[in-house]
């Protein structure tokens, strides 16, 4: 993997807004003088490696059957974050090493690999990694992390899915992250702590409105937690 022509890739279409662009485009954009030799076969192999990932398609350029490539939402707000923190810098001095992972060589989106398969991410198999953002409070509950709404439009079979997502799942975060204390107050998964804290969560929610699928949602965490043997985690 050509990390950096990777970079190169990524910063363009950063820099132009993230407008989509064939393959021919990059090249031009890469390569203005062809005095690099970089090949379109070059760029849709990096373009290919990393799809889904870091670039996406998006539709074809009109008339042709050529795709059009940008970057996901997750990488074009990574770039955000990165020429903001380094916008007081030369651009040319930032250390584009640390961006990539040592061992896949994936672009860390956040502050490790978040690549399955491999070694170098550091989140359990089986858990889910818990964003610095989810820091209780409005918007920004466990609940909302497994896709939890209770506003109009909402079911009960999602609601619950989402509810029994968060009983059971394993909760991992960077250590030492500053909602560190907030996770770790939810417990072990299918513990009692799990079903106190979610229910209590609950019970926050200052949403007249919603109050009948509050109190649906409150029976439902109590008669999974019914079914979890007295737990041995707390
Ligand atoms: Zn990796």
């Amino acid at each position: 993997m050509d990390t950096s022509l990777l970079w190169e890739i990524i910063e363009i279409l950063y820099l132009n807004e993230n407008e989509p662009m064939t393959v021919l485009d990059l090249k031009r954009e890469l390569d203005p003088g062809r005095d690099r030799s970089i090949t379109k076969r070059d760029i849709n192999r990096v373009l290919y490696y990393k799809r889904g990932t870091v670039f996406q398609t998006c539709g074809n350029s009109p008339g042709t059957s050529k795709p059009l490539w940008n970057l996901t939402s997750e990488t074009y707000h990574f770039m955000d974050v990165l020429y903001q923190e380094k916008s007081a810098f030369d651009p040319e001095s930032v250390d584009k090493t640390e961006l990539f992972c040592v061992s896949c060589g994936d672009l860390k989106i956040t502050s490790y690999c978040e690549n399955p398969n491999c070694k170098e991410n550091p989140v359990p198999i089986g858990a889910t990694a818990v964003p610095g953002d989810i820091t209780g409070g409005e918007g920004k509950s466990i609940l909302k992390l497994f896709g939890y709404y209770a506003g109009q439009g909402s079911s009960k079979e999602e609601r619950e899915f989402a509810i029994q997502e968060a009983l059971e799942t394993i909760l991992w975060i960077l250590p030492g992250a500053k909602n560190e204390d907030y996770v770790k107050s939810f417990g072990e998964p299918k513990s009692k702590t799990r079903c106190h804290r979610l229910i209590e969560l609950l019970q926050g929610f200052n949403v007249p409105n919603y109050l009948n699928s509050r109190e649906e949602d409150i029976e439902y965490i109590m008669k999974i937690c019914s079914t979890y043997e007295d737990s041995t985690h707390d």
